[in-house]
């Protein structure tokens, strides 16, 4: 089966669902048993996550086929739904470390899953150190006796670095260290498990929910990590509630069609932005002239429609002038639904590691579904602001 059929097809069970195409939403948190044996086989076989769980808070079909679908999606064999992207990142750290261990995380990462390790994980007695998202297997000779867990994300956040995942993973396997990494903006077009990665995560909430509508959160592993992942599961009592696992469910089925079209689009923007004059570079790992772009295209099999946009210098209010009028693009936060957005950020982004070396104020671009014409013509006019401001 090629991947788009896999999509199209796993995790349904039309027979044991009335014959309907998609498994129905349970709403539920008591189950409840016949007999002794089964309750206690149910609950004495928590981890197993077979189609009869013992508490809903485990999960429902409607879960467990959307679990199924991730994990097939992705390339590893268990997957475990959360309430959010961060839950996931926040239950795949603490199912890996503990007091007097030591995690490698890259520097373009996620800010809340810096905030998460410096602020959270330090007071339980790990340290965080940070690593340049560039540095392919030379990792090796940051990697400590007590360092147990090497974290990426590829792209970056905001800066959009594409990582050597490969040759990191080979790297601190040598060592002993597991690899942890968030996968959001790969999603269907990076496959982690061939690539070395151990643990990989999700925010949900992106292009698998695809309509800006449900929060949840995925964390996948191979069988061998599946018992600390699902006990810490337990432990921190996660949960992803049924409503948003079904719409996300619903979402994944059109995802291929979808994310292509996202690129496609994003694609069409950003080429048109990249010969602007206002603009020093445009980080899309998916455009020829981006520094990622040939690691892009070993690992990678398409692009998603989230990049970042340098600018020369402008001062704030004229970037509140070119966004502050957007027809189209939206100003807020999270991604991955079918609409288009821009966010501002700048060089006071926080970096241990490398430095960001941004001449001005810079903009995050999440290019949606709608005609691509329509979008640069917005843009064109932002631009016309931008200038008329600054
Ligand atoms: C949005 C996002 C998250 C967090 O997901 P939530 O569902 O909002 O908690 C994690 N990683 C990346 C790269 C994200 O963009």
């Amino acid at each position: 089966m090629k991947r788009d059929t896999v999509i199209a097809h796993v995790g349904r069970h039309p027979e044991e669902h009335f014959g309907a195409v998609n498994p129905p939403v349970y709403r539920a948190s008591t189950l409840l048993f016949k007999t002794m044996e089964d309750y206690h086989h149910a609950r004495a076989h928590r981890l197993d996550r077979t189609r009869r769980s013992a508490y809903a808070r485990i999960g429902t079909p409607t879960s467990f086929a959307l679990e199924d679908a991730i994990s097939e999606i992705e390339g590893g064999e268990r997957c475990l739904l959360v309430g959010s992207g961060m839950m996931g990142i926040a239950v795949a750290l603490h199912a890996f470390l503990e007091a007097g261990d030591h995690v490698l995380v890259v520097d373009t990462v996620y800010a809340p899953t810096r905030r998460f390790c410096d602020q959270f994980l330090s007071r339980y007695g790990v340290e965080a150190s940070y690593y340049d998202p560039y540095l392919g297997a030379g990792i090796a000779a940051l990697i400590r006796p007590n360092t147990r867990v090497v974290y990426c994300e590829s792209p970056g956040t905001s800066t959009f670095e594409v990582q050597d995942v490969p040759a990191i993973a080979a790297a601190a396997h040598r060592k002993g260290c597991k690899v942890l990494m968030d996968n959001t903006w790969g999603l269907m077009n990076f496959r982690p498990f061939e690539h070395g990665v151990d643990v990989s995560i999700q925010a949900g909430t992106k292009y698998i929910g695809g309509h800006s509508d449900l929060v949840l959160g995925t964390v996948t592993v191979r069988n061998e990590d599946w018992e600390r992942v699902g006990t810490m599961s337990h432990f921190l009592g996660t949960h992803a509630g049924p409503d948003d696992v079904y719409l996300a469910l619903r979402g994944i089925r059109t995802l291929p069609v979808r994310l292509e079209r996202h690129m496609e689009n994003a694609l069409a923007v950003a080429r048109w932005i990249e010969k602007r004059p206002e603009v020093v570079q445009v980080m899309y790992p998916a455009l020829e002239n981006d520094p990622g772009h040939a690691l892009w295209k070993r690992d990678f099999t398409g692009a998603c429609g989230l990049f970042g946009v340098a600018l020369k210098p402008y001062p704030d209010k004229a970037v509140a002038a070119l966004i502050e009028g957007m027809e189209y693009f939206g100003l807020g936060v999270s991604w991955g639904g079918y609409e288009s957005l821009i966010t501002p950020f700048k060089n006071d982004t926080v970096r241990t590691a490398t430095k960001l070396d941004l001449p001005g104020p810079a903009l995050r671009l999440h290019v949606g579904l709608e005609d691509p014409d329509d979008l640069i013509a917005d843009l064109e006019k932002g631009f016309a602001r931008l200038n008329a401001a600054g």
